[in-house]
């Protein structure tokens, strides 16, 4: 068993997308084809925003938002200290200093209540992020962003299609930043991303950053990066997308399945929410000592992941920011339990049920 397989989920689409890349290398319209613009309209509108400007990675999205903003040296930005290490980096590359906070222990998103302390005459915007698939509590970070005005970037990288209430993800703050890394939810075959919004202005600058700052080939208008989404990935990801609704359908399936099985294992603490579609990005449980499971699961030939091991505030890369151990008890308890076990639309009933059996057996076990 993979831990995810993504030459299966090829397999079911082959004649697809073996059908579009032709297309695209018999036309030979490599960067900026027609495939890249009709992308962006497909996601904006996918995800209920006017705009869409698709990108080099999810990385490039969230740090193109924070120029676009202006966001410089001397600003700070608030972001969760649980999450993956882009949220923050790209607050460090613009020159602006992330400002780290705990999360929530049902939902391990940025706690919103804790949000509050950190606010400075500094701050600019918070970044929270949808982890794992499931939305921030949205109503409440706006509400104290606007409060404070604060910009908000949604960090949906592991999102797309989540909804919070009746809102789809990314249509809550200003811009809403995807990634289409290979193993996301809509996932290229290589690196790309795209932010989409609503306003006008962040998507013109954005439109520009990516050509050099250019708004006309050889003039620069201001100083950008090359980062653009390859054509043959735009009609890739453009074929994806019809299935993606499908897809985020199985792996909610699962993960009720899931659900309905481990509650009822002790040991087990499974992610509470209400009012939210949660897309699954992985799917994921808390246990104590969670060693013994992964050995357990690893010997029966179940694969499974730790995301992440290190809160933010821990990582080398950081120092320079002066947290210590115990500053975000929360993030610090959940790096230690989480485990994420295999989720993915081509995911077999019997594999599905053989990974619940193997886990029922070892909590019988320890019981024991
Ligand atoms: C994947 C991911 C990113 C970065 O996306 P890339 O396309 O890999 O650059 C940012 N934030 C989160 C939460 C992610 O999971």
């Amino acid at each position: 068993m993979k831990f995810l397989d993504l030459h299966a989920q090829y397999k079911t689409i082959k004649k697809e997308i073996d059908r579009v890349i032709n297309h695209v290398i018999t036309n030979g319209d490599f960067i900026m084809g027609s495939d890249v613009y009709a992308l962006e309209d497909e996601v904006a509108a996918y995800c209920g925003t006017r705009y869409g400007i698709a990108l080099n990675s999810g990385t490039d999205a969230l740090y193109a938002v924070l120029k676009a903003l202006g966001i410089q040296k001397g600003d700070e930005v608030i972001v969760p200290a649980f999450t993956y290490i882009a949220t923050a980096e790209v607050v460090v590359s613009t020159g602006a200093t992330p400002v780290f906070v705990d999360i929530d222990e049902q939902t391990y998103t940025i706690a919103p209540d804790k949000i509050r302390r950190a606010i400075t005459r500094k701050t600019k915007a918070i970044i929270p992020v949808h982890l794992y698939g499931l939305p921030a509590a949205m109503t409440e970070i706006t509400t104290l962003a606007k409060k404070h005005r604060l910009y908000v970037i949604e960090d949906a990288a592991q999102a797309i299609g989540a909804r919070y209430g009746q809102k789809k993800v990314c249509s809550f703050g200003v811009a809403g930043c995807l990634s289409f890394f290979p193993t996301k939810n809509l996932g290229a075959y290589g690196d790309g991303g795209m932010v989409v919004t609503n306003n006008k202005k962040l998507a013109d600058f954005i439109r520009k950053w990516r050509i050099h700052g250019q708004s006309k080939k050889y003039y620069t208008d201001f100083v950008g990066a090359s980062s653009r989404l390859d054509t043959i990935q735009g009609a890739i990801l453009r074929a994806k997308l019809k299935h993606l609704d499908a897809w985020t359908n199985q792996r909610i399936k699962i993960a009720t399945r899931y659900n309905s099985a481990f509650k009822k294992i002790q040991d087990i603490k499974l992610t509470e929410f209400k009012n939210s579609k949660h897309v699954y990005h992985q799917y994921s449980i808390r246990i104590n000592n969670r060693n013994a499971l992964v050995n357990y699961l690893k010997k029966h030939g179940i694969p499974s992941m730790i995301y992440y091991p290190l809160p933010l505030h821990l990582q080398k890369a950081f120092n320079f920011l002066k947290y210590t151990p115990g500053d975000f008890p929360v993030s610090e308890r959940i790096s230690s339990e989480i485990l994420s076990l295999p989720i993915y639309p081509e995911l077999s009933f019997n594999q599905q049920k053989y990974i619940i059996s193997t886990l029922n057996e070892f909590f019988e076990i320890k019981k024991k």
